[in-house]
């Protein structure tokens, strides 16, 4: 079990409190510091490695120049070799007239014959200087003057169009320094130099393991209650991008025997072990038990005052770091990122990762928790001003997020909020992050990416940020999207959206979607009723269980219509989307609740249409003219989609 409650502490005792469940809580800061003491310093085993394999690896030893570039003096044109001296008097008016010698110097060869006094020599971009010549003359200022000659109307300054041996790089100087990670520029510089090898950091090993009893690897099917490894796959991934070599060893039960064998076959062929889940004191939790007799010093932090995290271990384990990553996929990516990264990004000779960093503007007030440190996850936005981190947590325990997500902010456990308008720094997940060119912020429909579809296929990316119809509202009005897609039943005009408009918003319309009752295929209570008949027939039954929607959803008022007064069993479950509903139905949790077409054909189940919904956009009128704005525009119009939202069971307007 991954509880993750901890007691709320005065900013006074930071350092750490008692708590049952976990001995001693350490403060982010606290549990970094000492897990870098107990690993650092360390000598970091190195390599030589091909040029052809280097990329991406620490250079582990400063590199010399072992010769000049260029080797010689080169010409930088096509032209002749000449002594700039003899041409001081060159004009239009007065040419001088100079004899050409007997070679011609191509590029790869070498010059045999000095340039006397009067004398040029013909010369290709990167022919070498031959002695004498201090200048080149391009053709193009040239003219043929009979057999072996040339006529010259202008002067040369000395060192024209000459590019000095060592000029690039020159013997001797410091070509790259310890540490800096070998991309295709350091390859060409070592490359310029004649280097075939280079001494490179030994790329960490990682063992990678899970654990739980409930997972399955991708590929295999999922029986009732198991779920796939997520964290195996992110996890060896996150490895590989910092500069170490993963090696993932699959998912193991939570048998105390069978994972001790896995974990100290791992340590022993690997320099690090990651493990993820069954680190909270629950029954099946054992690994932390194992990792106590795996090697000194031990367990150095088992519980950190993070939020979520707390269940993080860091352990080492005779020199090697044993870590285990709470069970929740984002609170492993968290505290991952956050905590070990820099540790392995050390070992593998890598400085701090600079190019996943950066700074955005938080748009709305965060709350957070006195006395833990919170990552939360964050969408990056460009708007009028700059970058803007939009708050997108689902709770530690959605993979979902991660979708929506760049990366994550904290929030200082001295903090118990961040204020809107904060510039916060952001730890992207992947440093390659592209900020999207259409920005949709609001009420989600599946419906929508078959709008969007045309817009990706033109290169154009689009981000959708499902936060309701309202927050959507409140999105555009700050300028944070180009559309907020609502579906706002307004009960005093008995209309959609419209009434919600606010200045600066226009109604751009979008589909139709019909609600209804959606029910297991056969189930006689329901099958060939209407909406109405449906309701008083699961009314009339008391074994018969609902699935009821948020407060605040527009199908929850429309169940709200249909009960009345009824309470049913069920009522209470609350989910906060379409698909939910038609999860628990599926799965004969409930026998019938409220969802639109699409969700309820998409699960196989039966379905009763009862009222149509409007699921409309407003537009942010000041950025009406972005080509992306437009594109989506057309795309809503287009033949194609029309055509998609219909097959699809939805109803363009
Ligand atoms: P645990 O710490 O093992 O109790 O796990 C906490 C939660 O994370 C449980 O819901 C687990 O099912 C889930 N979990 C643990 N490991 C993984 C994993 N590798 N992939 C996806 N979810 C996991
Ligand atoms: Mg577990």
């Amino acid at each position: 079990m991954a509880s993750d409650m901890t007691n709320a502490r005065s900013p006074k005792d930071r350092g750490s409190v008692d708590q049952d469940q976990f001995l001693t809580i350490l403060s982010r800061e606290d549990a970094s510091a000492r897990f870098e003491a107990a690993l650092f310093p360390r000598a970091i085993p190195s390599e030589q490695r091909l040029l052809s394999d280097a990329l991406g690896c620490a250079l582990a030893e400063d590199i010399v120049a072992p010769i000049d570039v260029p080797p010689f003096d080169r010409s930088n044109v096509d032209g002749f070799a000449v002594r700039s001296a003899d041409l001081a008097s060159a004009t239009e008016a007065t040419p001088v007239r100079i004899m050409l010698n007997d070679e011609v110097i191509a590029c790869g060869t070498a010059p045999t014959r000095p340039v006397l006094s009067g004398t040029a020599t013909s010369i290709a971009t990167g022919g070498p200087v031959p002695r004498g010549a201090d200048a080149i003359v391009m053709v193009e200022h040239t003219q043929p003057a009979g057999p072996r000659a040339i006529e010259i109307r202008r002067a040369a300054s000395p060192g024209q169009f000459v590019s000095y041996a060592g000029s690039d790089i020159a013997r001797g100087e410091a070509l790259l320094r310890a540490g800096t990670m070998i991309g295709s520029r350091e390859i060409g510089m070592c490359a310029a130099c004649g280097i075939a090898r280079i001494p490179v950091a030994r790329r960490p090993r990682v063992a990678v393991i899970s654990t739980g009893d409930e997972l399955v690897q991708p590929g295999q099917p999922l029986w009732p209650a198991a779920i796939y490894d997520t964290n195996g796959a992110i996890v060896a991934s996150a490895v590989n991008e910092n500069g170490g070599d993963a090696v993932f060893l699959g998912a193991i039960a939570d048998d105390e025997e069978q994972l001790e064998a896995a974990m100290r076959k791992a340590l022993q062929a690997s320099d690090m072990l990651v493990l993820s889940g069954g680190t909270s004191k629950g029954a099946g939790d054992v690994s932390h038990r194992i990792i106590a007799r795996l090697g000194k010093p031990g367990i150095i932090a088992h519980g950190v005052a993070l939020k979520p995290g707390k269940p993080l271990c860091l352990a080492v384990c005779d020199g090697k770091p044993v870590v285990i990553l709470p069970g929740f996929p984002t609170s492993a990516m968290f505290t991952f990122h956050d905590m070990i990264v820099p540790v392995l990004r050390r070992m593998a000779g890598l400085p701090p990762r600079s190019d996943a960093k950066v700074t955005a503007k938080v748009p709305v007030r965060i709350a957070s928790e006195l006395g833990r440190t919170e990552f939360v996850m964050v969408s990056l936005v460009e708007g009028d001003q700059g970058l803007i981190a939009y708050p997108s947590g689902k709770g530690s325990g959605a993979i979902t997020s991660f979708a929506q997500a760049d990366g994550f902010l904290r929030i200082d456990a001295l903090a118990d909020q961040m204020p809107a308008g904060t510039e916060a720094e952001v730890t992207l997940f992947t440093p390659h992050v592209r900020v999207p060119d259409l920005v949709i912020v609001g009420s989600h429909c599946t419906g929508l990416d078959l709008v969007t579809a045309p817009l990706a296929r033109a290169g154009l990316s689009v981000r959708s940020i499902a936060v309701g119809s309202l927050g959507g509202l409140a999105a555009a009005r700050r300028g944070e999207c180009d559309f907020a897609p609502i579906h706002l039943f307004d009960e005093a005009t008995e209309s959609y959206n419209t009434p919600f408009l606010m200045a600066g918003l226009e109604l751009v319309q979008g589909w139709r979607r019909m609600q209804g009752i959606v029910f297991r295929v056969g189930d006689a209570r329901f099958e060939g009723l209407n909406a109405q008949d449906a309701v008083a027939a699961a009314l009339a039954d008391a074994s018969c269980i609902m699935v009821n929607r948020n407060q605040g959803a527009g199908t929850r008022i429309l169940i709200d219509r249909l009960l009345g007064e009824a309470r049913p069993d069920g009522y209470w479950n609350q989910p906060r989307s379409h698909n939910a509903v038609a999860a628990a139905v599926a799965q004969h949790r409930a026998d019938w609740g409220l969802t639109i077409a699409p969700v309820a054909h998409a699960a196989g189940l039966g379905f009763i249409p009862l009222a149509e919904e409007h699921y409309d956009f407003a537009l942010v009128t000041a950025r009406k003219q972005r080509p992306a704005v437009q594109a989506f525009l057309e795309a809503l119009a287009s033949e194609e989609s029309r055509a998609a939202l219909e097959r699809a069971g939805f109803r363009p307007a």
